[in-house]
């Protein structure tokens, strides 16, 4: 399929090159470096070659998000965004910028997205899980009551926020004790994941700003495939799940969620999804430089759907939520 747009693709500075290294055996990390540092090389020929028009570019994980210090996280966002809208400005017909944001200070936060997407034309945010925050001994989550003005702001500009994975911190991560194969794109990614998002649709988030849209990758990290049984538990019992949101799970997913088949390349996963929140929420994307375009796009361009459904998920569906249709004619 030609023209499709990919939107969980990820570039790196030099000062966050670092974070990376750790995904990747020794022997592939100069190759993973270069692909990380390049942006309009190896990665336009990548696209080519592989029939996607368009990129939405993004920082490499989990970077600002691991940076407790707000005043240092607030300042690399702010390099990554600018470097980031530089090479937007240098092929529009082919990047769009996706917002890193220093989440330690919700505040702060708001202020880059609000400059982001008024001053540098970016259409969205992607945010590396919970934050390190130097002020307090737990995880910062996005549910918590401070955020709430944030999220007013991200509903106000009316734009998506993708929810991208990281792995627990060491002293939440217990349960991986002498299973360091388990963290990452394995399987701890999905799980930090999955919670986070269950966490911001149990607190009641979606009931207060019913116009957030929350991008989660990796055909959702599990998600569509539990969704039954999250509400359903236990069902000739007297009580559902006790949360402070008015609704089923399920309503916010379907309402207020979006997945991408970034890092997920399985056709039965995709009609799973499919079948639980329908072809209208899933949007096509491959997760470079650490999985293949073309391992992404051979997949896709052959799935078994339907042409409507893949001209969808490969492209219009992006094209509606990120508002592209106006300023690429
Ligand atoms: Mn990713």
């Amino acid at each position: 399929m030609q023209g499709k747009i990919a939107l969980e693709e990820h570039f790196a500075l030099e000062e966050t090159l670092q974070d990376s290294v750790r995904f990747a055996p020794q022997a592939d990390w100069p190759e993973l470096r270069l692909r990380l540092l390049d942006i309009h090389d190896r990665r336009l020929r990548e696209m080519d070659e592989n029939g996607i028009e368009m990129m939405l570019l993004s920082l490499n994980a989990p970077a600002v998000q691991a940076i407790a210090d707000t005043a240092a996280a607030a300042e690399t966002a702010r390099r990554a965004n600018d470097f980031l809208a530089e090479q937007v400005r240098r092929r529009p017909d082919r990047f769009r910028g996706l917002a890193a944001l220093p989440m330690q200070d919700p505040e702060i936060a708001t202020r880059e997205l609000t400059h982001c997407v008024r001053d540098l034309g970016f259409i969205g945010a992607l945010v590396n899980g919970f934050s390190d925050v130097a002020a307090q001994d737990k995880p910062g989550y996005y549910d918590l009551p401070q955020y709430r003005p944030f999220w007013a702001e991200v509903e106000r500009l009316d734009v998506p926020f993708y929810l991208h994975p990281r792995n627990p911190r060491p002293q939440d991560a217990g349960i991986y004790d002498g299973h360091p194969w388990l963290l990452g794109p394995t399987w701890a990614f999905g799980q930090e994941t999955a919670v986070h998002a269950l966490r911001l649709m149990g607190s009641g988030l979606f009931d207060a700003y019913p116009g957030l849209r929350i991008v989660l990758g990796h055909m959702g990290e599990g998600l569509p495939y539990s969704l039954w049984r999250i509400d359903n538990r236990t069902g000739w019992m007297s009580q559902r799940n006790r949360y402070p949101a008015k609704r089923l799970i399920a309503d916010y997913f379907r309402e207020n969620f979006y997945i991408t088949t970034s890092g997920n390349f399985r056709t039965q996963t995709l009609i799973d999804a499919m079948l639980e929140i329908g072809a209208d929420r899933i949007l096509f994307s491959t997760d470079w430089p650490f999985e293949n375009v073309d391992h992404a796009a051979t997949w896709f361009d052959a799935a078994t759907i339907s042409e409507a459904d893949r001209l969808k998920i490969g492209r219009l569906n992006a094209r509606a939520l990120f508002k592209l249709g106006a300023e690429h004619r």
